[in-house]
C-alpha cells in the first residue's frame, strides 16, 4: 500500500469547520506543495555526490585522535565502506581536530578513497559529551571545508536560523559536500513517521533524511520497511535494539543509503548495533541485493539460535540468494499473528519460509491451520511444527522437522532402517516439546515405548496419547531398552556434570541417544562410550532436522559435513 504524499492528499478531503485544525492542514499542504516543487527540481536537474549503494559504516568513537586511528586501521582491516566519525564523543573538541582526524582516515585508507560523514551528536539524541550548539556546527562546517562527504545534523537543530545559515553556506561552498538530517526516538516509534520524513524534505529538499527509532517488538520495523519502500533516493531508516536488529540487516535489501556495524560490542554506538564482522560473514552482507530472499527462525530469545549461522554458510556455499535471520518474536499467539500477518501482507519483502523454536512451535501450527495452510498430518499429531514455507502467492505449508531429524540421526548412526523400530523396546526420557516429536514418530514406527518423566502426570498424558506406557525417573534403576533417549535439558550447558541416567544404569547392548547437542559429548553419551555402548549425539539430531528445513527451503540437498562443521564452531 502507497500511503506517501498521495495518501495525504486524500486525507485532506475531509476538512472540517476546526480553525486551529484547518491551519494545520493548510500548513502541511503548504510543505507537501514546496516538497513536491523540490522533488520535481532535484528530480531534473540532480543534486551533488548522489548515492544509489547502501554502504557498511562503521562508526568510531574515541576519546582522542590515538585511539580514533587505532578504530579506523581496524574498521580498515574489517572492510567498511563508510566511516562515520563521531566527534562528539572527542574529549576537549575543537574543529582542528575534527580536520586532523578527516586527513588521518584519508591517510589510513589510502587509494581507497570511502567517503566520510562527520557527525558530533546532541546528547538528547544519543550524543556522548555535550558540546555547545555552536561548537557542533562550527565543527561540521569545518569538515565541510576539508572535504568530508557527509555531515550529520539533527533535524532540530536544523530548524534554528543561525545553524541553518551557517551550514547552507557551507554546503554551498563545498564541492562535493552533503547534508544528512537526522531524527531519533530511543523509546520507541515516532508518533507520524511519514509526516517527519516529509518535513525534513521540505526544510531542506537536497538533505538525506535519517530517521532511526527503537523497536520495542519486531513488529515495530514494519512501519521502517514501509517507508523504505515506498520512498527512493538516499535515505536511511532502520530500528534500534534487539527488536530492530533484523532492520539493519536488511537495509541493503531494502535500499538505505547506510546501515552502521561497530567494529566490536564495546564500541557500538547505538542499542543492536551489529559488528561488522558478523554482518560481513554471518549475514553475508556483501551478497545481499533487493531480490534476496529472506529466512529466519522465529524465536523468543533468538539471539543465540545458532539457525543463521548453519543456513547462511549452506546458501552461500549453493550461491543461492538467500538470507537467513534472527527473528524476535516476543509474546505468545497474539504477537506472532500480527508477525505473520505483517510478513503476508508485505510480499515485497519475500520472506519464503521460517524456522520456528520455542516458544511458538503451537502458534505455528494453529496460524497456518486457521490460514487454509497445509499441515503435516504427523506434525497435526505432534501438536507442533517447527518449519513454515511461504509461496509467493502468500500461501502457507507447515511441517516438523524435528522428528525425521532425531530417527535420521538414530538410524544412520546405528546403520538401521526406520523398520527396525517395530516393537523396539525404547526408552524416553522426558516429556517435554522434543520428547513429544519423538514419540510421535517412533510410535508411528511402530516402537514399544516407555516414557519416564520427573512430573509424572505429563508422562502419563504423552503416553495415554500415544499408547505406550510411562514411569517417574525413580523406575529408571529398573530400565529395560535397546534404545534410550534423553530429551531433559539435564547435562546440558553449563550444568555439564549432570546425566539423567547413573553410570552403573548402563549397559554394552544399550545404544544412547541424547537430544542434548551443547556440549555434543554429554557426560551420559561419555559414559555410555566408556560402557562400549553405541551412541548418537544431539548435534546430528540438530544438523539433520536443519537438513530437511534447508531441503524444504530449496528443493535441494545441504552439504551436511559444512552444517556440521559450522554448528560446532559456534558451541
Ligand atoms: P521442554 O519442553 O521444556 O521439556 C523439558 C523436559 O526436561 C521436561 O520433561 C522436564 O521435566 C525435563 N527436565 C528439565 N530439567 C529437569 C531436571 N532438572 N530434572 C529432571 N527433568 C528435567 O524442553 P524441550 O523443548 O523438550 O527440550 C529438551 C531438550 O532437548 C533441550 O534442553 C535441548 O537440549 C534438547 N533439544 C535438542 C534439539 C536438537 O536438535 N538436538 C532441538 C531442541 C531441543 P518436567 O516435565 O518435570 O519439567
Amino acid at each position: 500500500m502507497h500511503t506517501g504524499p498521495l495518501g495525504t492528499l486524500e486525507r485532506f478531503k475531509g476538512v472540517g469547520n476546526c480553525p486551529a485544525g484547518y491551519a494545520a492542514r493548510l500548513r502541511e499542504t503548504r510543505e507537501l506543495f514546496v516538497h513536491l516543487c523540490f522533488c520535481l527540481l532535484f528530480g531534473v536537474v540532480g543534486v551533488k555526490n548522489r548515492i544509489t549503494m547502501t554502504y557498511l559504516t562503521v562508526p568510531i568513537a574515541a576519546k582522542d585522535i590515538e585511539s580514533a586511528k587505532e578504530q579506523i586501521k581496524a574498521a580498515q582491516k574489517g572492510g567498511a565502506e563508510m566511516i562515520e566519525l563521531r566527534v562528539d564523543y572527542l574529549d576537549q573538541l575543537n574543529a582542528s581536530m575534527v580536520r586532523e582526524l578527516i586527513s588521518e582516515t584519508r591517510n589510513i585508507f589510502g587509494r581507497k578513497k570511502l567517503p566520510i560523514i562527520v557527525t558530533c551528536r546532541s546528547v538528547r539524541h544519543g550524543g556522548e559529551i555535550a558540546y555547545p550548539d555552536q561548537l557542533r556546527v562550527n565543527v561540521l562546517v569545518g569538515a565541510l571545508q576539508v572535504g568530508a562527504e557527509f555531515i550529520d545534523l539533527e533535524y532540530e537543530s536544523f530548524l534554528s536560523t543561525e545553524n541553518k545559515e551557517k551550514i547552507i553556506r557551507a554546503l554551498s561552498q563545498s564541492s562535493k559536500g552533503r547534508l544528512i538530517l537526522s531524527a531519533h526516538n530511543f523509546n520507541g516509534k515516532f508518533d507520524d513517521m511519514r509526516k517527519l520524513h516529509r518535513r525534513i524534505m521540505t526544510v531542506y529538499p537536497a538533505a538525506i533524511p535519517k530517521l532511526v527509532y527503537k523497536a520495542n517488538h519486531i513488529n515495530d520495523c514494519f512501519e521502517a520497511f514501509d517507508l523504505l519502500h515506498s520512498t527512493s533516493g538516499e535515505r536511511i531508516i532502520f530500528c534500534m535494539g534487539q527488536a530492530g536488529l533484523v532492520s539493519r540487516i536488511i537495509a541493503k535489501k531494502l535500499g538505505a543509503m547506510v546501515t552502521f556495524a561497530s567494529l566490536d560490542e564495546k564500541t557500538a554506538t547505538a542499542p543492536g548495533q551489529l559488528t561488522i564482522d558478523r554482518l560481513k560473514k554471518l549475514y553475508r552482507f556483501g551478497d545481499i541485493n533487493s531480490e534476496t530472499e529472506l529466512y529466519g527462525v522465529i524465536a523468543f530469545p533468538a539471539a543465540h539460535s545458532l539457525s543463521p549461522a548453519i543456513h547462511n554458510a549452506c546458501f552461500g556455499k549453493a550461491r543461492l540468494n538467500k538470507l537467513y535471520l534472527p527473528l524476535l518474536v516476543e509474546g505468545g499467539k497474539a504477537e506472532f499473528g500480527l508477525f505473520m500477518n505483517n510478513i503476508l501482507n508485505r510480499g515485497w519483502l519475500n520472506f519464503r519460509g521460517f524456522s520456528v523454536t520455542i516458544p511458538h512451535k503451537q502458534n505455528a501450527l494453529n496460524f497456518v491451520g486457521k490460514n487454509q495452510g497445509f499441515v503435516e498430518p504427523l506434525a497435526k499429531k505432534i501438536g507442533a511444527v517447527n518449519t513454515i514455507l511461504c509461496s509467493r502467492a502468500g500461501t502457507l505449508k507447515a511441517y516438523n522437522t524435528d522428528y525425521a531429524g532425531a530417527l535420521d540421526a538414530i538410524t544412520s548412526k546405528l546403520c538401521i532402517t526406520r523398520n527396525d523400530f517395530k516393537d523396539m523396546p525404547i526408552a524416553v526420557i522426558g516429556a517435554g516439546g522434543v520428547s513429544r516429536a519423538l514419540v510421535a514418530g517412533l510410535s508411528d514406527a511402530g516402537a514399544d515405548l516407555k516414557i519416564y518423566n520427573r512430573t509424572v502426570e505429563k508422562a502419563r498424558k504423552l503416553a495415554s496419547e500415544f499408547g505406550c506406557s510411562y514411569a517417574p525417573l525413580e523406575d529408571l534403576e529398573n530400565i529395560e531398552a535397546n534404545l534410550v533417549i534423553n530429551c531433559t535439558s539435564i547435562g546440558m550447558h553449563p550444568d555439564i556434570d549432570a546425566t539423567p541416567l547413573p553410570k552403573e544404569l548402563l549397559k554394552k547392548d544399550m545404544a544412547v541417544f541424547d537430544t542434548v547437542y551443547n556440549p555434543s559429548k554429554t557426560l551420559l553419551l561419555q559414559q555410555a562410550k566408556q560402557k562400549r555402548a553405541k551412541t548418537v549425539d544431539g548435534v546430528s539430531m540438530f544438523v539433520n532436522q536443519a537438513c530437511e528445513q534447508f531441503k524444504l527451503f530449496t528443493g535441494t540437498e545441504a552439504d551436511v559435513k559444512l552444517m556440521s562443521r559450522v554448528l560446532k564452531e559456534n558451541l
